[in-house]
């Protein structure tokens, strides 16, 4: 199946697993990952129709997205791998969805960059549900805490929260764990589920999928 074929069944799908929940698709947000894969390949998919992508790391990004967005001004980019403080300014500045705040310093950086420039990419809270060693995230125990302090110290409109489940375990529980804690937040949207799970992440509540490989075939890191 060509990348274009690809997106049309994976959209499909999500449309389905919304439908089989009792939800509308509409609700559900399919976010194409398009890391690793360049402008060319992503073209098709802009073409087709998608709006929303994500990619994980600021440097690449800042190389290929702003003459994609001068051209489709529509598009919305999600950041959805883990921010250093000092490319916090490049994020707010290309990003329009900024899902990976995960400690003190970058809600800091962020709440100063985006009085700076006068710009306001939506903001989501990465939980590290799993609690794994090598994930970024905040714990479980501290999501809600982190979130009030995001709002009243930094004076940052948290949207929702995200998680990626450890890759071996059934991501099911910590779908309902993030949709829990989001609950207790007050907060709507859940950015959850990926290639392998997003129609789990569908049932449990996601508003947003992230879905790369089975719309762009798998990544060659080279
Ligand atoms: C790469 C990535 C995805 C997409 O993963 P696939 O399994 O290729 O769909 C989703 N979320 C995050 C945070 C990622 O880094």
């Amino acid at each position: 199946m060509s990348t274009v074929d690809q997106y049309h069944a994976v959209a499909t799908a999500i449309a389905k697993a919304a439908e089989d929940a009792g939800r509308r698709p509409s609700d559900v947000t399919l976010v194409a990952v398009s890391k690793t894969h360049d402008a060319e390949a992503i073209l098709p998919v802009i073409e087709a129709g998608q709006r929303v992508f994500g990619e994980n790391k600021v440097q690449e990004a800042k190389a290929k997205w702003p003459a994609l967005k001068e051209r489709f001004p529509d598009i919305e980019l999600h950041l959805i791998g883990p921010l250093q403080s000092n490319k916090a300014a490049d994020a707010v500045a290309l990003f329009d969805v900024i899902e990976s705040v995960d400690r003190e310093k970058i809600a800091r950086e962020l709440a100063k960059e985006m009085k700076k420039q006068e710009r306001a990419p939506r903001l989501y809270v990465q939980v590290n549900t799993g609690e794994e060693e090598q994930k970024a995230g905040i714990p479980p125990k501290e999501a809600a805490s982190f979130v009030a302090r995001c709002r009243e110290e930094h004076g940052l409109a948290i949207e929702g929260l995200m998680c990626i489940p450890p890759a071996d375990e059934n991501p099911g529980p910590h779908f309902a764990l993030l949709a829990k804690i989001a609950g207790e937040c007050g907060l709507e949207k859940l950015s959850m589920g990926m290639s392998g799970d997003f129609e789990t992440a569908i049932q449990f509540g996601a508003t947003s999928v992230r879905v790369g490989s089975a719309i762009f075939g798998a990544r060659d890191y080279g």
